[in-house]
């Protein structure tokens, strides 16, 4: 199977085929999951009243995103009507469920970010989640794990904490830190003893970095002593960085929809440039959606924007997902399952593909 000449045939298929490949999510957070239905419902039950006569249909207006700091309001008001173990649950179920599983996500690293919940305290977080992470596996199969973002706007003495509560309330399902929020107003060294503290107590470590400087990257790698980069675009502005996490196999989770809108990956047209110059070049690109409902996306539509607009086929939208299974924070044997299930997966397209071929 792969994209041809005969653009017809060629949506049908590839649009089957970006919603049928296993997935594995590295990029994508538990406050930008929440549907517009959930949201207005839990801002209700809450009291919280809505701006703007917001209703569901105007409520995630990603068109006013090229702006970050738009975005990130909207982000804070899904934040603050998220408050208490059933509404934690809730979301992190309907994230794994209806944006996960059934997107034929196999595995995600949620990113969990405290700071966004003013209303709630970090141990609450994690009941909720825990909870509607256990329950979507139950359900669907999906596994998960969580990453705690720490927000770069604010304090490193903050973030220092955040990393102190991760320790204090550990548990197995915490497999590592992110940083998240906007680069320009916290820089990642700013981060640094929050991340050696991370270190220290072996959790695993990412920072987003979606508008650089290129120096940024290597900040992230080596100050910060991250396994994986978040974004990550501005890369291939600088030659020698990209030779050096092409030949360290450095992962760079992309979210090419939301990165697109922002001005991050391309120019807001739907072209992905820096994301096809990033797979040119080499380098170890993860595909997943940031916060799906937010900029009107899902799995398998980050999967199908660049399988439109770069014509890429079953070859390199599976090695998307191979890429990823190697940049999780899995144990070996239950990465070794992950492999094993989505070889299985994609074995049974190619299969039935071939059969629908006369
Ligand atoms: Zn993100």
């Amino acid at each position: 199977m792969s994209v041809s000449d005969t653009p017809r045939a060629v949506d049908a298929s590839v649009i089957s085929l970006a919603h049928s490949l296993p997935k594995v999510s590295l990029h994508c957070h538990l406050i930008g999951t929440i549907s517009a239905t959930t949201l207005l419902e839990l801002a209700a039950k809450h009291g919280v009243v809505m701006e703007g006569g917001r209703n569901a249909d105007n409520l995630f207006d990603h068109d006013s995103y090229e702006d970050l700091g738009e975005f990130l309001r909207v982000l804070d008001v899904a934040g603050s009507v998220i408050r208490d173990v059933d509404d934690f649950h809730r979301v992190t179920y309907e994230s794994l469920t209806q944006g996960g599983a059934d997107h034929n996500v196999l595995y995600r690293e949620i990113f969990l970010s405290p700071p966004g919940h003013a209303h709630s305290s970090y141990p609450t977080m994690l009941e909720g989640v825990v909870a509607g992470m256990r329950d979507a596996r139950a359900d669907t199969g999906i596994d998960s794990r969580l990453i705690v973002a720490i927000n770069r706007e604010r304090s490193a003495a903050e973030g220092l904490q955040l990393v102190e509560e991760v320790i204090a309330n550990r548990i197995d399902e915490v497999v590592g830190i992110g940083l998240d929020y906007a680069e320009v107003n916290g820089p990642p060294e700013k981060f640094w003893k929050a991340y050696r503290r991370a270190a220290e107590a072996g959790l695993n470590r990412t920072a987003h970095s979606e508008s650089g400087p290129p120096e940024n990257i290597e900040t992230i790698l080596d100050l910060l002593g991250c396994s994986r980069i978040d974004h990550g675009y501005h890369v291939v502005e600088d030659p020698d960085i990209t030779a050096r996490c092409v030949a360290e196999r450095v992962p760079f989770t992309c979210t090419p929809v939301s990165s697109d809108i922002g001005r991050y990956s391309g120019n807001g047209d739907g072209t992905h440039t820096k994301i096809a110059e990033m797979v040119d070049a080499g380098l170890c690109v993860t595909i997943d959606s940031d916060d799906p409902p937010m900029f009107g996306t899902d799995p398998s539509n980050d999967y199908l924007v660049l399988a439109k607009a770069l014509g890429y086929g079953l070859d390199q939208l599976t090695a998307f997902t191979y890429n990823a299974i190697d940049a999780v924070w899995l144990d070996e044997s239950d990465k070794q399952s992950l492999q094993t299930e989505a070889t299985r997966r994609i074995a049974a397209i190619v299969e039935a593909d071939t059969a629908a071929i006369p």
